[in-house]
């Protein structure tokens, strides 16, 4: 692989359509869920290839093990125990926890 340095504005681009696909993910997955998960194994590509996080509201609206995109209410369970917000993916029961802490203003 090559390590050759990229321009700053690639990243920028990448993030934009990151943010493009996980919209159009959103749009379409009432009516078409399976494009939704198509955009969201696109999304991660760019992540993985630019090496860019995602930005903070869209993680944990994807499942990690399946690549599925996940909707509050639709095949995603959020639950809030303790320190911690449990994510249920219902499509492969896959579990994350992420601890949860209040924001001081
Ligand atoms: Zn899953």
């Amino acid at each position: 692989m090559s390590r050759r340095k990229r321009p700053k504005y690639v990243n920028k681009i990448a993030l934009e359509r990151m943010q493009i696909l996980f919209n159009q993910a959103e749009k379409e997955f009432s009516s078409h869920p399976e494009r939704s998960d198509r955009y969201v194994k696109l999304t991660r590509n760019i992540s993985t290839k630019y090496n860019i996080t995602l930005p903070y509201y869209w993680r944990g609206r994807f499942c990690k093990n399946c690549n599925k995109f996940l909707k509050p209410g639709a095949n995603l369970r959020v639950r809030l125990s303790g320190n911690t917000i449990t994510r249920k993916c219902l499509e492969c029961g896959n579990l994350t926890k992420v601890p949860y802490t209040h924001k001081k203003n």
